[in-house]
């Protein structure tokens, strides 16, 4: 058995809130619980969203919550080429295609179906395209996308994970990686996404439990399909409630959710944060 290993996975694109704070802590808990280590990752692919100076703030701001990871500390902007080489394997295999499609061009010819985060699945307009293949030799941007029939008729299903909650076994549970389509895994402007990304890092990271807010769990499904598709290990999963604000609205930052800095400010402390969030220890 690898020796435990979790991984705390923030995105800067904004100050952490309480529900980064309540993620983070929860990971702490349970790699403390099973003699883990848990590292901190910085989910940086976006490079107008994501600023250097949020990823020292977010150091800083764990910091303050009493969370010190291992350094160096993993940046997914330093880990381009690594993507990029899979990418160049998944297109040798054909199970990703190019996609001209903007955002408005998928709506118009969308079907009405949606994936599970709720945006309309994509119509598959590029899939087999000449003319797409002729405007990507000419230099048109271009996403790719995974062509999600050829995924599974290379490795069919049934597919599954174990998931597990702290301090209980883990148990069998079915994912349904098809409820995606045909997503993403190259954007137009990085040769990744968050999903290709994500499971990438899990496995070179060697991250054998990995603890998230359910608003991930959907991603699951697609994540243990991708993980096959690329000879990797599935770690188990607990996907955390999320932390809800007073009216009940899932805390984030698009919200304007109080941040762990305006607290500070505020003379709150970090042991006060913690037992709001039902943690004893840092
Ligand atoms: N970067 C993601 C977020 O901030 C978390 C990704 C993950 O844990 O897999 O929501």
């Amino acid at each position: 058995m690898p020796s435990p290993r979790l991984r705390f996975a923030p995105s800067p694109n904004g100050r952490l809130h309480l529900g980064h704070a309540y993620s983070a802590l929860l990971n702490a808990a349970v790699a403390r619980a099973i003699r883990g280590e848990l590292l901190l990752r910085i989910e940086d692919i976006d490079p107008v969203r994501c600023r250097p100076e949020l990823t020292d703030a977010l150091v800083a701001d764990l910091a303050w919550l009493g969370l010190a990871f291992p350094e160096p500390v993993w940046r997914q902007s330093d880990r381009m080429p690594a993507y990029r080489a899979v990418l160049d394997d998944l297109r040798a295999r054909g199970l990703v295609y190019p996609c001209t499609c903007t955002r408005r061009e998928i709506q118009a010819a969308a079907t009405g179906a949606r994936d599970p985060d709720g945006a309309p699945l994509y119509p598959g307009t590029c899939r087999g395209s000449a003319a797409t293949a002729a405007a990507v030799a000419a230099g048109a941007p271009h996403a790719w996308r995974l062509d999600m029939a050829r995924a599974l008729q290379s490795c069919p299903g049934p597919h599954a994970y174990t998931a597990f909650a702290p301090g209980v076994p883990g148990a069998t549970r079915a994912a349904d990686p098809a409820r995606w389509g045909d997503v993403v895994l190259g954007r137009k402007d990085v040769p990744t996404s968050y999903h290709l990304a994500a499971v990438l890092d899990d496995a070179a990271q060697g991250i054998t439990h990995v603890v998230r807010g359910q608003d991930l769990e959907a991603a699951t499904d697609l994540h243990v399909l991708l993980q096959r598709l690329l000879g990797l290990p599935t770690p188990c999963y607990h996907h955390h409630a999320l932390i809800r604000d007073a009216a009940g609205e899932k805390l984030s930052k698009s919200l304007g959710s109080e941040a762990l800095a305006a607290l500070r400010e505020r003379g709150v402390s970090p042991g006060e944060v913690r037992r709001w969030l039902g943690f004893t220890e840092a």
